[in-house]
């Protein structure tokens, strides 16, 4: 079938068109209305529907794949492989379920999950879908400050955690964090169920609060419990978003939509069906990690890999040498990981034959071009940019090789994905702009299934963070975009990071982009400075593959940067600073932190740094910025 006419039904003939694809999942009472829309922007795909994620991605297979490999859990920190075939999944889930059961976990209830990339995160995970618990991951690396708001705002009946994370080669405590976050938490759990990996051999228990799994488990070995079918429209998990601008948001995800819009696009966008072996290199703690390391792949029955480590230990090569040795068909991660290989020797790249590999798709940050074609070249095969949000859940724009691939466009993501109406709107005037003509990415209601139903608990800041930005009730990405002629999209950056240079609005990407094709240059973060007479101008923060050059060799290279940008996109984007550093700051999903970079340079406050990656990174800006602009 040719994309444009999957698409057009998609927008035209919606109901039609999921009602098709909602047959890929087991419904155990099927929907009495495609789509529900009496209450705009909200809407029920699947009405009166039930189903459950867990039967979906686990019980579903048994019959025809019970000894097929379901999901391999590598850790190149511990060292550890563990293997588990649907049937074996199909035990842990239960024995877990069991667990949570005699606890007092119910249907509606709410857990959260503070765990690394482990095989019992997905037990948890998949062990709460089953018995219609709402489950509320919470990132491994993040502090007891942000467990805590997380704890606050999803008043969980229980916390699982395990005893620690490592990265690289250290072990990273979580327990002292736990008992932190509860003591600040307003409303904590009544108990903490730790899975113990025995990495930290002093952890404390509280006598009473605290459980430990393996004796739950051996207790409950060999139980069943049975599926509890929800109602589409049910809460499946929650899911807070990365907090790059701002308090996060917890993003509240449905049962019956989710399932569908993930069986539809790992068909059609991810290309991997049953038997065959999905990797995604994302935490479970992402959107990314929920739909593609989690429910995606195990929903239509394939091999999911799910992997504890950097992407260079034991070496640089590693990720290639098991997407060699499992066979893996399509391979996701982030640019930002690829820009830490792009500091590595290529060679890496082409170390092994890769006869399975069809793709590699990366999405979570603007992925420019000369990162593509170096991963793209390096590898010998085709690397599909992706653009979604955690409050999507799944891609909105892309190229659906498993269905119709078009040309890939270097810089773009792509095409619109089913069921999403997009448009780029001009911010001021909020008329439609005509391709070339930069504006805000939105999307006209009903989102489609998969994407957020509200965000949990606060219908109002829903309401207020995505659809009031224009006269019309229209979903505002809060992305700056542009299309083009061929209907591709570019992302230029957030709508916050629009710089205004003396009337001219440039996104902190396009300049981003810019600097990027310089070849010594590994990663730039661009901000706009506030600037008496032009309003703001642009600055520049790079970090080069070859490290930090001294003295003239550092203002060669910051003058290359900037003569680079003003060849590209004209004088009026011309860098007024330009600092040549070791490190960005980042967050620990991988996304430049501009606000804070911005802060330090007009001598503000930083904001809320916890969720920064690498506080040296920040140190390094200030630095930079008390060393002055590297030009000369
Ligand atoms: P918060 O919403 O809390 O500030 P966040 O927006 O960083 O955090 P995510 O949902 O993880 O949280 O990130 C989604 C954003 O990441 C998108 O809105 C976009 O800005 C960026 N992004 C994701 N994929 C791409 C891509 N392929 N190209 C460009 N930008 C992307
Ligand atoms: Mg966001």
């Amino acid at each position: 079938m040719r994309y444009e006419d999957a698409y057009r039904r998609s927008i035209d003939e919606p109901e039609a068109f999921w009602a098709d694809e909602a047959r890929a999942i087991h419904w155990h009472r099927p929907p009495r209305k495609i789509l529900e829309y009496t209450n705009p922007p909200f809407r029920r795909w699947f009405a009166g529907g039930e189903t459950n994620l867990c039967h979906n991605a686990v019980d579903r297979h048994l019959d025809a794949r019970g000894d097929q490999l379901a999901l391999a859990a590598i850790s190149t920190e511990t060292g550890v492989r563990a293997h588990y075939t649907y049937r074996e999944l199909h035990r842990e889930v239960n024995a877990f379920a069991a667990a949570l059961v005699s606890l007092g976990v119910d249907r509606g209830d709410r857990v959260v999950v503070y765990m690394p990339n482990i095989a019992e995160a997905v037990f948890a995970m998949l062990a709460c879908a089953r018995i219609g618990a709402v489950h509320s991951v919470v990132f491994g690396g993040f502090a007891a400050h942000n467990l805590a708001l997380r704890i606050d705002d999803a008043k969980p009946k229980l916390l699982i955690a395990a005893d620690a994370g490592m990265r690289a080669g250290k072990v990273i405590a979580y327990k002292p964090l736990v008992d932190e976050a509860l003591a600040l938490a307003a409303s904590p759990p009544p108990h903490v169920l730790i899975v113990d990996r025995g990495l930290d051999p002093s952890m404390t228990r509280v006598a009473g609060r605290d459980l430990d799994y393996a004796a739950l488990k051996k207790r409950h070995a060999n139980a069943d419990v049975p599926v509890v079918w929800l109602e589409s429209n049910e809460p499946s998990y929650l899911l807070y978003t990365s907090g790059t601008t701002g308090k996060p948001k917890g993003v509240q995800r449905d049962v019956g939509g989710h399932a569908v819009a993930l069986a539809t696009s790992m068909r059609t966008v991810f290309d991997v069906g049953p038997g065959q072996v999905m990797f995604s290199t994302s935490d479970v703690g992402w959107a990314v990690g929920h739909s593609y390391n989690v429910y995606g792949p195990l929903i239509v029955g394939a091999t999911s890999l799910l992997y504890e480590g950097l992407p260079i230990q034991p070496d640089p090569g590693i990720w290639w040498q098991l997407c060699a040795e499992y066979g893996v068909r399509t391979m996701f991660s982030s640019p930002t990981a690829i820009r830490v290989l792009k500091k590595q020797d290529p060679a890496w790249l082409a170390r092994h034959a890769l006869p399975e590999f069809r793709w590699l798709f990366l999405a979570g940050e603007p992925l420019d071009e000369p990162t593509a074609r170096w991963i793209s070249e390096g590898l010998g095969k085709p690397v599909i940019d992706n653009y979604w949000q955690t409050e999507t859940g799944w891609p909105v724009l892309c190229l659906q090789p498993g269905l119709d691939l078009k040309p890939v466009k270097f810089g773009s993501p792509g095409l619109p994905n089913f069921g999403y109406d997009l448009r780029v709107i001009d911010e001021v005037s909020g008329e439609e702009a005509a391709p070339g003509e930069k504006g805000v990415l939105v999307a006209r209601p009903p989102l489609p299934p998969g994407c957020l139903t509200t965000v949990w608990g606060d219908d109002a800041r829903f309401l207020q963070s995505y659809f009031s930005h224009f006269k019309e009730l229209w979903y505002s990405s809060l992305d700056w975009a542009v299309s083009d002629a061929d209907g591709y999209y570019f992302i230029l950056g957030r709508t916050d990071d629009v710089i205004n240079v003396a009337g001219h609005r440039l996104g902190t990407r396009e300049i981003e982009e810019a600097v990027a094709t310089h070849p010594s240059v590994a990663e730039a973060a661009v901000i706009g400075v506030h600037d008496e007479i032009k309003g703001q101008v642009p600055v520049v923060f790079a970090t080069l593959k070859a490290g930090t050059p001294e003295g003239a060799a550092r203002a060669d290279a910051a003058n290359a940067l900037r003569e680079r940008v003003a060849e590209r996109l004209g004088a009026v984007a011309k860098p007024a600073r330009v600092y040549v550093v070791n490190a960005l700051p980042k967050t620990r999903s991988g996304k430049l932190l501009r606000r804070s970079i911005q802060a330090l340079a007009e001598a503000r406050d930083p904001g809320d740094l916890s969720t920064l990656d690498d506080p040296n990174a920040l140190a390094e800006i200030r630095a930079a910025l008390d060393r002055g602009s590297d030009l000369s």
